[in-house]
């Protein structure tokens, strides 16, 4: 049973199975009149003309005046989270600090205290719907993460969620263990909270290895200093787990170089880079996620991403999608923002979001791109060229999402 999609108008995908750096995110392949073959969930011939046997099961997709792209990846969002924190993001407005929006009961506790108090069963639900919405936008791969439960019960129904996330949406869904995303109210301090993450919490992972796929850290000051995230990182990485940091979003502390450093998956935000950082991540092969719905949702600086890409670093583009500092996950509305702010060009986006995504999540070997024998993720857009993408933010332009979640007609 084949899948063949006849007269794309136009392809455009980056290639390869690795990370593109710098200038190579600006290398796209583009070809026009091309017909693509899928079988067994991969592509199996791209080409002009495909002289293809269609057999009655086949199914055979006319896109004509279509454009394909690889299929999105967002290699970050804080999936599977419980309730919503409106209340929060209006006091937020009227010029409330961080301070009096603990004070009112908002903040990463608040989020805390709801996934707390949901079943496994509720946690599942309420975050089916966003799955199944990115589905629609074209996000067939996704990393989520525990971080609001912050002890070992709530953290591990975190990460059952995501595993039945995947199981019921056919998303590819990684899962992260973000324990040291904020200090556990039950613990004195930052310090308590890493000796038990360590002498525990670690320990106990890694002996049930599939239940997550990335260790993270929230490496900020207030949060987790730099010889905090090291401590973790370092055992973590002892015991075997890929790692990821939240680094420099509000102040620099390093954590770019800790990740580099530990050889880290990825750095995200990044928004208060300095060069020293800048300089470590173009000497690695840790990508940069950048968040920029993130700086616009909190009115925030972004992050410098044109120094990023000029100094020789891979970035990569994600939603941050939270209930606390943003809801939006779209990847038009990213891809917007990364061309209105960050000053990316179209072809660097386009890398960004699919395999510099994927490398992020270490499967630039099978997702990211439109290549004979990786995973069948295709879009097919009515725009006039790929390059409209970004310039066409929410406006649902997306007419088929081909990948093993079926076909999905839009
Ligand atoms: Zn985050």
């Amino acid at each position: 049973m084949k899948t063949i999609v006849r007269n794309i108008r136009q392809l455009a995908t980056p290639l390869g199975e690795r990370l593109r750096k710098g200038a190579e995110m600006a290398v796209i392949n583009e070809r026009e009149h091309v017909d693509i073959c899928l079988s067994a969930g991969r592509f199996l011939r791209i080409g002009r003309d495909l002289n293809l046997e269609i057999k009655p099961e086949d199914t055979v997709i006319d896109a004509s005046g279509l454009v394909a792209t690889p299929a999105f990846v967002d290699p970050h969002t804080h999936i599977p989270f419980f309730g919503f924190r409106e209340k929060e993001f209006f006091l937020r407005q009227r010029g409330a600090g961080y301070l009096e929006i603990l004070q009112a009961g908002g903040g990463i506790l608040e989020t805390t205290r709801q996934v707390r108090a949901a079943s496994l069963e509720d946690l599942i639900g309420f975050n089916l719907p966003f799955v199944y919405a990115l589905q629609r936008k074209g996000v067939l791969v996704l990393e989520g993460k525990s971080g609001y439960g912050l002890d070992r019960e709530n953290e591990w129904k975190q990460l059952e969620a995501l595993s039945a996330i995947e199981k019921i949406t056919g998303t590819k869904v990684f899962k992260t263990f973000m324990g040291p995303h904020a200090i556990p109210p039950e613990f004195p301090n930052a310090d308590a909270a890493i000796d038990w993450l360590c002498a525990e919490v670690l320990e106990e992972l890694a002996k049930n290895r599939e239940m997550v796929d990335f260790l993270d850290v929230f490496c900020e000051k207030g949060v987790f200093n730099y010889a905090q995230s090291e401590r973790y990182l370092e055992k973590g990485k002892a015991l075997g787990f890929k790692t990821r940091l939240h680094a420099e979003e509000m102040s620099f502390e390093g954590g770019s170089l800790l990740g580099a450093k530990v050889g880290a998956s990825s750095v995200d935000h990044l928004i208060a880079i300095e060069p020293a950082g800048i300089h470590a991540l173009a000497n690695s092969d840790t990508v940069a996620t950048l968040l920029p719905g993130t700086s616009l949702f909190l009115n925030k600086p972004f992050a410098p991403a044109r120094n990023l890409i000029d100094a020789g670093v891979g970035v990569a583009l994600a939603s941050d999608f939270n209930p606390g500092s943003c809801t939006f996950y779209d990847p038009t509305i990213i891809a917007f923002l990364a061309a209105s702010k960050y000053k990316m060009t179209p072809a660097e986006i386009l890398t960004a979001q699919t395999l510099n995504a994927a490398s992020s999540l270490g499967v630039a070997d099978s997702w990211g791109s439109i290549e004979e024998g990786k995973i069948g993720g295709l879009l097919l857009w009515d725009v006039p060229d790929f390059t409209a993408i970004p310039y066409l933010p929410g406006h649902e332009r997306l007419r088929f999402v081909i990948g093993p979640v079926g076909i999905l007609r839009l």
